[in-house]
């Protein structure tokens, strides 16, 4: 485990480490079955700046290598355009770039209960998690396409 818990943020030496993150956190109080890397469908890039709407129970990524833009999960269906939206995720040090990843908790049916992105700063490698929302539907299988 290359996670150092010592200081105030928990930080990261890999994308990897993320999934170690998500695991402890538990978002929502369920427990993480399962962990996907977020890759550029255009480069195959790892980093991004994301945003969030005014909801927070949806993201987009923007590539870092190319520019490409990509909504996470089942955002570009809910997506709000709202008067204080959308919201950029920056680091505590400032910095709006992220290695990032989506955590699934399954139901029983296996099909997907809860989602959480991660993230890992890639200037300091602080760990977090900047949204979390529950699945309420089926079949949501697709989602797990869509980091
Ligand atoms: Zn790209
Ligand atoms: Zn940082």
């Amino acid at each position: 485990m290359a996670i150092d818990t010592t200081g105030e943020w928990w930080s990261g030496e890999t994308a990897g480490d993320i999934a170690d993150y998500l695991e402890e956190l538990a978002p929502g109080g369920y427990p993480v079955d399962e962990v996907v890397e977020s890759r550029c469908a255009e480069c195959s890039g790892t980093v991004f700046s994301l945003e969030l709407d005014p909801s927070s129970t949806c993201a987009r990524r923007t590539c870092g290598g190319c520019g490409s833009v990509a909504y996470m999960l089942d955002s570009e269906e809910y997506w709000m355009d709202g008067d204080d939206g959308p919201q950029t995720i920056a680091c505590s040090c400032g910095a709006t770039c992220f290695e990032t990843s989506v955590g699934f908790n399954r139901r029983e049916d296996r099909e997907i209960r809860w989602v959480s992105i991660g993230l890992r700063c890639v200037q300091d490698g602080i760990l977090g998690c900047c949204a979390d929302w529950k699945i309420g539907y089926a079949p949501s299988l697709h989602l797990l396409d869509r980091t």
